[in-house]
C-alpha cells in the first residue's frame, strides 16, 4: 500500500470522526490495543474494527485514489463486501449493513454495546 492512499484514509477516518462508512462503527487506526481497552473487548474482536480504505468506485472499474473516491471502511465490511461475486454498489451495500444491523445480524452480540452514530 502506497504512502499516499494510507494518507487518504486518514483524511478519511477523521472526516468521519473514526466511524465506519458502512456500519457506523468506531474504528482504530494503529492503535488496536487501546481500542479494544477502551471499549472492552478481546483484541481479536478488536480486529474486525481496523480502518481500511475503500474505493466508492473500484479501481478495477476506473476508481482513482482520489479523496473523494475514498471512504473509510473498517477491515470486516470491507471484506465482506468483496467476498461476493458481484459487489454491491457502495450506498445499496451500506443500505444491506444498515438493516443487518436493525435486525441484530451484522455484528456479533458482544459488540452491539460499541457506540454507533447513525
Ligand atoms: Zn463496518
Amino acid at each position: 500500500m502506497s504512502i499516499q492512499i494510507s494518507q487518504k484514509r486518514l483524511v478519511a477516518f477523521n472526516k468521519q470522526s473514526g466511524c465506519c462508512y458502512y456500519c457506523g462503527s468506531p474504528m482504530w487506526e494503529g492503535k488496536q490495543k487501546e481500542f479494544a481497552n477502551k471499549h472492552k473487548i478481546t483484541k481479536k474482536y478488536a480486529a474486525r474494527f481496523q480502518c481500511t480504505a475503500e474505493h466508492l468506485l473500484a479501481r478495477c472499474d476506473g476508481g482513482k485514489d482520489q479523496e473523494n473516491n475514498i471512504v473509510a471502511a473498517c477491515i470486516f465490511c470491507n471484506r465482506n463486501r468483496h467476498k461476493r461475486k458481484k459487489p454491491l454498489v457502495p450506498l445499496k451495500y451500506r443500505a444491506l449493513i444498515q438493516k443487518r444491523l436493525q435486525q441484530g445480524k451484522w455484528h456479533p452480540k458482544k459488540l452491539r454495546h460499541l457506540p454507533s452514530p447513525q
